[in-house]
């Protein structure tokens, strides 16, 4: 059975830490990545850039810190050592997980780390901004440094980030294998009365079991009509027989992100749900056959609204149709540059990871939801995860 027939506490008592884990980011890499944005700063004329706690830190200095008020940074020269920024009382966390070789420079609670930021600038006279950098942080910079020009970084850091390496690449397998492992069971668990937040609850124990960084990253379970709502609606929902369920979640794997949904009926199916599922199916299958290098980001989600339109669904945004875009960039964000949208021009290229989630909506009634990613290879695509495929066999 791939839909209920058995338990939560089955399905967990036999889940272990993945075999084989893929191996973190190394050293070397990290080296590539920073001579990576030296050479994109150079194309913008920028003589140094400043990464902010978040992500793209991560992804430079090897640092999973969030934002707070306290500015963490990385301040990257285009010639000499890279800097840290960082309030002394966290030095020991830093230096734990710092992974690249860097000056550290510290700041006491009372003492302004812009000033210091701008004395770390080292002269740079033009500055490159992580776009992410809150607006606080930004106007302390702008004040500490009044004579420094400051630009854009997004095309240093997106540059960067938005082609994956073999190793990432092998990183974000593995969360979304662990993730549609934790699908399949969810799937199994399901029964009458089982309630959304149930459901949520075993995803996160899965997903903890098969070794994610911090159990599920995000979960949406939805039931019947609720599927309707891209992102649900409040409350608890109870399964009744018919019903259609959407379940959307994603875990980490060293920060690396998974997302997939799979929509399915507990139950027999209507017709008209065979009918949708099967049109969503198709548009999932054509944006990602016309996957190439080159081909904009956005004629994918053309692609994927031309079949939308060609059975009589809106062309646009407008409901019962397709309400945001295909497509999300996924990696140490789960949402990242670029975009599956119209307007989004960035040509595709080996190595950039995509949703694909051609979501079709039917108002007051249910939303059905095919969400798998893929990687852009020299011709064409490569599936992280294969589609779902059937709606009354989920998972084959
Ligand atoms: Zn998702
Ligand atoms: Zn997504």
């Amino acid at each position: 059975m791939s839909i209920g027939g058995s338990t939560a506490e089955r399905e967990l008592a036999d889940l272990r830490p993945w075999p084989d884990p893929a191996p973190p980011i190394g050293a070397q890499e990290r080296l590539a990545r920073l001579a990576r944005a030296r050479a994109l700063m150079a194309t913008i004329g920028a003589e140094a850039i400043i990464v902010g706690a978040g992500a793209s830190l991560r992804y430079f200095a090897g640092v999973p810190w969030n934002a707070t008020e306290r500015l963490v940074a990385l301040v990257l020269p285009a010639e000499g050592e890279p800097r840290m920024i960082c309030p002394r009382f966290e030095l020991g966390s830093l230096e734990a997980s710092l992974g690249i070789d860097a000056e550290i420079l510290l700041w006491e609670e009372h003492e302004s780390p812009y000033e210091l930021t701008a004395r770390a600038l080292g002269g740079a006279r033009t500055l490159a901004i992580d776009p992410a950098l809150p607006f606080f942080a930004f106007n302390g910079l702008r004040q500490a440094a009044p004579d420094v020009a400051l630009v854009d970084g997004a095309p240093v850091i997106d540059g960067c980030r938005m082609i994956k390496s073999p190793a990432e690449l092998a990183l974000m397998s593995q969360a979304k294998a662990m993730t549609l492992e934790v699908h399949r069971r969810a799937a199994r668990i399901l029964a009458p009365g089982i309630t959304t937040g149930a459901v949520r609850r075993f995803i996160d124990q899965a997903h903890r079991a098969l070794g994610a960084d911090d159990g599920s990253s995000f979960c949406a379970v939805q039931f019947g009509e609720a599927s309707a709502y891209p992102h649900g609606l409040p409350g608890e929902q109870a399964l009744a027989d018919g019903d259609l369920v959407l379940i959307d979640t994603g875990c980490r794997v060293q920060g690396y992100n998974s997302d997939i949904t799979r929509t399915y009926v507990f139950g027999a199916p209507s017709p008209e749900q065979v009918r949708v599922w099967e049109i969503e199916r198709r548009a999932q299958a054509a944006a990602f056959a016309a996957v190439k290098p080159g081909v904009p980001c956005e004629e994918i989600d053309a692609v994927a609204r031309r079949v939308l339109a060609s059975e009589g669904f809106s062309p646009d945004y407008d409901l019962p149709g397709l309400p945001h875009r295909t497509g999300h960039g996924i990696g140490l964000s789960i949402h990242e540059a670029p975009y599956l949208v119209r307007g989004d021009k960035t040509p595709l290229a080996p190595g950039m990871c995509f949703s694909n989630e051609p979501m079709i909506v039917i108002p007051d009634a249910f939303g059905i939801r095919l969400e798998d990613h893929f990687h852009v290879t020299e011709t064409g695509a490569a599936w992280f995860t294969e589609p779902q495929v059937s709606l009354e066999k989920p998972f084959g």
